[in-house]
C-alpha cells in the first residue's frame, strides 16, 4: 500500500505532460492548475523554483492545489537552461558569475488546447521551420501541456554553469563527435569514462539497469538534480545515476554522471525501495511519448549499458524499461521508445 502511495511521487518527470495553460508573460499572480508542480510553474513563468518559494513563503511546494494563487517574483529570472542556478529577485545580491544572460520571458510557451505550430509561430513572429528545428518536431502536431521552445536551444555543448554548491562534477570535455557506425571505440563513454570508472572498486550489488525518459523536451543532470532536491525533497539529489542528453541542455548522446553513482547510493527512480537498492537508473532526456529516440542517444544508451556490464562482469545486470519493472503502471520511457530493438541488442 505504501508503495502505491509513494508511487505517485515518483517519476514526476514522466508526468510533466499534464494539461496546463500558458501564461506567457509574467503577471503579478498565477493560479495553480490541476497537476502542476512548482517546477513547471517556474518554467512556464520564466522564473526559478527558489524565487517562487521566496515570493510565497507560506506555500508548501510539495502540496500545491489547483486554484492556489501564487505571487510571481517581480522580475523574470533566467530560463530553464539555467534553472538550477539559484536566482533571487533581490536587488542587492550580485548576479552569480556563471549566470547566463536573462532572456525575455517568452523563451518557452506552454501548448494550450487547440494550439498549432502555425498559430504559435504567427503569435510570436517566428517561422514554423524554426519552431520545428528548435523543438525537434517533424510534423505540426502539438501536445497540449507540453513546453515549446521559442528560441534556439543552447548549443549542444554542455552547460558549464556549475555553482559551487552543485554536487555534480563538471563534465570534463565537450560532447563527442558524431559516431562512426563501424568504430569500436567508446565514443560516448570516453568523455565520461573517468567519472563512470571512479567507484568501480566499491560497486553495489546492482542487478538491474533501468531506463527512463525525462518526459521533457530539455534538461540535463544539473537541472534534474535541482528539481529532485527542491521539489521532491530528495537529499541524495538526482534520482538517476546517469543522464543521456539530447542536445538541448547537454550534448546529444552525452553521458552525465550523477552523484548517486559516485557515491554508489541507491536510486530514487522506481516506485519501490527494494528495487531502488539494486537498480541503476539511466534517464534519457526527451519525451518519447511524442518523439522518437535519436541515433546518438540510442548509441550512447547501448554503449553505457554494455560498459556498466563490463564494470561488473559477475553481476549479469539485467536491462529493463521503467514500465517493465515498476510496481505502478507507467508509460515511461514513452510509447515510441524502440523497446524491442533495444532489448534485442541488450538482452
Ligand atoms: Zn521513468
Amino acid at each position: 500500500m505504501r508503495k502505491i502511495l509513494r508511487a505517485g511521487f515518483l517519476c514526476i518527470l514522466c508526468i510533466l505532460c499534464t494539461l496546463l495553460y500558458n501564461h506567457n508573460l509574467p503577471a503579478a499572480s498565477y493560479t495553480v492548475q490541476k497537476g502542476e508542480t512548482l517546477y513547471q510553474i517556474a518554467k512556464s513563468q520564466s522564473t526559478s523554483v527558489e524565487a517562487l518559494t521566496k515570493a510565497n513563503p507560506t506555500i508548501n511546494p510539495q502540496r500545491l492545489h489547483p486554484g492556489d494563487v501564487l505571487r510571481l517574483p517581480s522580475s523574470p529570472t533566467p530560463t530553464p537552461t539555467s534553472a538550477p542556478t539559484p536566482s533571487t529577485p533581490a536587488k542587492t545580491s550580485p548576479p552569480p558569475i556563471t549566470q547566463t544572460k536573462p532572456t525575455t520571458p517568452a523563451e518557452w510557451v506552454r501548448i494550450k488546447k487547440g494550439d498549432s505550430l502555425a498559430k504559435i509561430a504567427r503569435e510570436n513572429n517566428l517561422s514554423i521551420a524554426d519552431l520545428q528545428r528548435w523543438n525537434r518536431l517533424s510534423g505540426d502536431s502539438l501536445r497540449s501541456g507540453a513546453l515549446l521552445r521559442l528560441r534556439p536551444p543552447p548549443s549542444s555543448t554542455p552547460t558549464q554553469t556549475n555553482t559551487p554548491s552543485s554536487p555534480l562534477k563538471p563534465h570534463p570535455t565537450p560532447p563527442p563527435s558524431p559516431p562512426k557506425p563501424s568504430s569500436r571505440e567508446l565514443i560516448f563513454i570516453e568523455p565520461a569514462r573517468a567519472q563512470i570508472d571512479a567507484p568501480k572498486d566499491r560497486l553495489r550489488d546492482w542487478e538491474y539497469i533501468v531506463v527512463h525518459h525525462s518526459g521533457t523536451s530539455g534538461g540535463n543532470a544539473k537541472i534534474f538534480d535541482y528539481f529532485h532536491r527542491q521539489t521532491r525533497g530528495m537529499e541524495n539529489g538526482m534520482a538517476y545515476h546517469f543522464v543521456i542528453g539530447n542536445g538541448s541542455d547537454s550534448g546529444d548522446g552525452q553521458i552525465e554522471v550523477g552523484s548517486r553513482w559516485f557515491q554508489q547510493k541507491q536510486g530514487g527512480h522506481l516506485a519501490s525501495e527494494a528495487l531502488n537498492e539494486i537498480a541503476i537508473g539511466i534517464c534519457l532526456v526527451g519525451d518519447f511519448s511524442t518523439h522518437r529516440l535519436g541515433p546518438r542517444q540510442t548509441a550512447s544508451l547501448i554503449e553505457l549499458v554494455q560498459y556498466l556490464r563490463k564494470l561488473q562482469p559477475d553481476s549479469k545486470l539485467k536491462f529493463r524499461l521503467h514500465r517493465e519493472i515498476n510496481t505502478k503502471p507507467t508509460e515511461c520511457p514513452g510509447k515510441l521508445f524502440p523497446s524491442s530493438a533495444i532489448h534485442e541488442i541488450l538482452d
